[in-house]
């Protein structure tokens, strides 16, 4: 059947749950006859167990059953689904309008009666699996655009939209935690020169190895690691202080020495290095978070102007 055909690894999972023998029996012919592979279960709370363990492509869920009926049934699969989007067909006797309604109300995907026309059910069946099956390809296609907005395409680190976004919800996240904020900026030294002696395409490679070295060195899940511009990375440290903020900075400087990438046309070493602003500071919700850009950026300024490969601190009240 092309059903097989259409879903490229095993046949579709129907999860039937059903009281009656007689009922049940039929539709798991109708569908192994379609090529889909077939569970049963004899109540609602049975239904339940194999939804979790089995995580079925559709249920075809009765509505009358005992121990537990088919809407206290489905309303459980949609409270327990987070995000899961598994069509649920009822399949009922009860066809006066308030069955109906209760039937749609508990989240049921679509309704059909007793007795059953099979062909309808084939075709409503086939149709509630593609559907489904193509809202989960547009949900992780999506969610893959959604990453890929936010990620730097050379480094794979976050680039400046998600560290513009980062920073402003942090700065404010702080200020009402009175809680500090730091930000480390980082500069290649003399990257042009490293361009000019190895090609940008070694430049582009060396930009690779320093995102990664960088981002190894900022362990707390609430870090963010950022391209900030072409040779300049950017830490964004929440609810750490100014002592945390250069012991992971320092950190970081002695990685990128350690590297030991060749940097021939440098005069600070003979490898490539980094010259990093940091600043610390608890955030005021009346100022604007350029203000910790702008204190890093001096801070920078400062460590490239008194040598480069090392880094300055400027905290707040300067
Ligand atoms: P300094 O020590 O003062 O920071 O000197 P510098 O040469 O690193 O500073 P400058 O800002 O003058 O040069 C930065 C260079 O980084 C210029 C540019 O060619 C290079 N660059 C920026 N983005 C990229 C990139 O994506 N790939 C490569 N290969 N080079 C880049
Ligand atoms: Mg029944
Ligand atoms: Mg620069
Ligand atoms: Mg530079």
């Amino acid at each position: 059947m092309d059903t097989n055909v259409i879903y490229e690894q095993e046949p579709p999972l129907i999860l039937i749950v059903e009281d009656d023998r007689t009922t049940r029996m039929l539709l798991r012919r109708a569908m192994e006859k379609e090529g889909y592979r077939v569970i049963e279960a004899a109540d609602g709370e049975e239904g339940i167990a194999d939804f979790v363990r089995q995580k079925p492509d559709i249920v075809l869920l009765d509505a009358m059953m005992p121990v537990m009926d088919g809407f206290t049934c489905c309303q459980h699969f949609q409270q327990m689904s987070g995000g899961n989007t598994t069509p649920v067909l009822m399949i009922t006797s009860l066809d006066d309008p308030d069955s109906v309604d209760r039937a749609f109300e508990v989240g049921a995907t679509d309704y059909i009666t007793k007795p059953i026309h099979w062909p309808v059910l084939r075709q409503r069946v086939r149709r509630l699996i593609e559907q489904n099956h193509l809202y989960q390809k547009l949900e992780f296609a999506n969610q893959q655009l959604q990453r890929l907005a936010l990620i730097d395409g050379l480094t794979q680190v976050a680039n400046r939209r998600r560290f513009d976004e980062y920073l402003e919800r942090e700065w404010f996240r702080q200020a009402r935690e009175r809680s500090c904020l730091s930000l480390i900026l980082c500069d290649v030294d003399f990257f042009k020169a490293y361009n000019d002696t190895y090609g940008h395409q070694a430049g582009d490679e060396c930009l690779r190895l320093v995102a990664r070295a960088i981002a190894q060195e900022v362990k707390r899940s609430a870090d963010l690691v950022a391209r900030y511009g072409g040779e300049e990375f950017a830490v964004i440290l929440p609810n750490t202080d100014a002592v945390g903020a250069v012991y992971v900075a320092e950190n970081i400087r002695i990685q990128i020495e350690a590297l030991a990438i060749p940097h021939a046309t440098s005069t600070v070493r003979d490898r490539v290095t980094l010259s990093l602003g940091v600043t610390s500071l608890i955030p005021e919700s009346e100022n604007e978070p350029a203000m910790i850009l702008s204190l890093a950026d001096k801070a920078l300024y400062q460590a490239k102007a008194s040598g480069r490969n090392q880094l300055i601190l400027i905290g707040n009240e300067e």
